[in-house]
């Protein structure tokens, strides 16, 4: 038995030596139709030796291995040459020009994304690896918010973020909610059910796969039991308040965790008179009201300050008032009115929800930040956050020094927050990185 090449160099002359000629067929670029038509014959083989499977080849261009190499998971369409064959949701093994192992992938047949990627090890991608990446992303969640006593919620899985593209899952108390946003987890979504009920023994798993970036995949919009019956509203922990979410009619996966931390951490900051805009189901406000005298929480939704106003009542924080109004409209009519707050908290929807409303999001996040510079007493604090990914953290932070300036307020940074620890990030993929928030103190 001849011992396997040790480098790409090696092998060309291995392979040289075998077939006489080089295998220039293998380095054109993957744009050509010459190239297309060569993936629907076997890929190359030069990096294959010792392959761990029989996965499908996709060849990546030089562009998307330089960009797998620098941290990035998504390849566009455009950087791949891939089988006719595939229908999407496969695993894919991913090669360089050359025929060069570069990883495993999940496909996607519809979205400009159509690569994810898996591992950077060529190693089997079976149950177990999807049970091994379950449990590091579960432990990982153990370490830094351990709650044995299943009491509080916390996201367990985090997509890309985990190396578990297209997968979301968040645990409330004993109960999971999950979604499935690619065509490979989607196809897999019983597999992943059954997965989560033998690692955590949850008491019921909802899908809540009705959200539109499903529309990408080309997949339908759908919610409902996966495990177990309908759980109805599931009382939590956050911090010390008790907070509700229904896992089927919630927003999200049922509530906001990535701002879990935020929120008690402004409960820190919080004193005398409060004002929470876009308060949702009063999560802010709660934690506010544990130390102000009266908070005012604001949304534009009736169902969702009607769900306030229950959460304050199981709080016993009769000091919440929920208004039903245009948060915008309210800070212009408070601040025309000559009122003063000592704690206010921004936390609006993304309004730059692409790329071409950044600058009426920018003027957005100016107004309500101007407002609220106007409203705050001297030592009040500011919590203003966005989770527009379009918006970075320099140009956020830009945004509301310009709103300070306005106002004329000096404005110390006491914090500069992102998302809660089961949020993690990915080096290297931007993407993963959307929240922002920022605790200020006006002097
Ligand atoms: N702060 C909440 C999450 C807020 S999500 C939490 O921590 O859980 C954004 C909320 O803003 C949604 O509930 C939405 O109904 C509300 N909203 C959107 N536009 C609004 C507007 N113009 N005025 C007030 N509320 C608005």
């Amino acid at each position: 038995m001849s011992q396997p090449p040790r480098s790409p160099k090696e092998a060309r002359r291995l392979e040289r030596l075998k077939n006489g000629s080089r295998a220039a067929r293998d380095v054109r670029s993957p744009k050509s139709s010459a190239a297309r038509q060569r993936v629907q014959r076997p890929p190359p083989v030069l990096g294959s030796i010792g392959a761990t499977s029989d996965e499908p080849t996709v060849v990546l261009s030089k562009r998307a291995v330089d960009r797998l190499a620098q941290g990035h998971v998504w390849i566009y369409r455009s950087d791949i040459a891939a089988p006719g064959t595939l229908s999407g949701g496969e695993v894919v093994r991913l090669a360089d020009e050359r025929g060069w192992f570069a990883g495993k992938a999940f496909y996607g047949s519809k979205s400009q994304i159509a690569v994810r990627l898996l591992t950077r090890e060529d190693e089997p991608v079976d149950e177990d690896f999807f049970v091994r990446r379950l449990s590091q992303a579960i432990g990982m969640r153990d370490t830094v918010r351990p709650d044995p006593e299943r009491r509080r919620a916390t996201r367990l899985v985090h997509g890309e973020a985990d190396l578990l593209p297209g997968l979301i899952v968040d645990r409330y108390a004993d109960c999971l909610s999950i979604q499935t946003l690619i065509e490979a987890t989607d196809a897999r979504r019983d597999l992943f059910a059954a997965l989560l009920e033998r690692l955590l023994a949850p008491r019921a798993i909802v899908e809540r796969n009705d959200v539109r970036v499903r529309a990408h995949e080309g997949l339908e919009q759908r919610k409902g039991m996966l495990r177990g019956a309908d759980p109805g509203p599931i009382e939590f922990l956050e911090g010390e308040v008790r907070l509700v979410a229904d896992l089927l009619t919630g927003q999200k996966t049922g509530a906001f965790l990535d701002q879990a931390e935020n929120r008690i951490e402004a409960g820190l900051y919080a004193r005398g008179r409060a004002l929470d805009c876009f308060t949702y189901g009063g999560a802010f406000a709660l934690q506010l009201a544990r130390k102000t005298e009266r908070v005012i929480a604001v949304d534009i939704s009736e169902q969702a300050a009607a769900q306030g106003r229950e959460t304050a009542a199981r709080n016993r924080a009769d000091n919440v008032e929920f208004r039903v109004a245009n948060a915008f409209d309210l800070l212009r009519a408070e601040s025309e009115a000559g009122e003063r707050y000592d704690t206010i908290v921004l936390d609006p929807p993304a309004f730059a929800k692409s790329k071409d409303t950044i600058d009426a999001a920018l003027r957005g996040y100016k107004e309500i930040n101007l407002r609220a510079f106007h409203l705050l007493s001297p030592g009040g604090a500011l919590i203003t956050c966005s989770c527009s990914f379009h918006v970075d953290e320099a140009t956020f932070e830009h945004t509301v020094l310009q709103a300070a300036s306005d106002a004329k307020r000096s404005v110390q940074v006491i914090e500069r927050r992102g998302a809660a620890k089961d949020h993690p990030t990915l080096l290297g993929v931007p993407e993963t990185r959307y929240l922002k928030c920022l605790i200020l103190r006006v002097l």
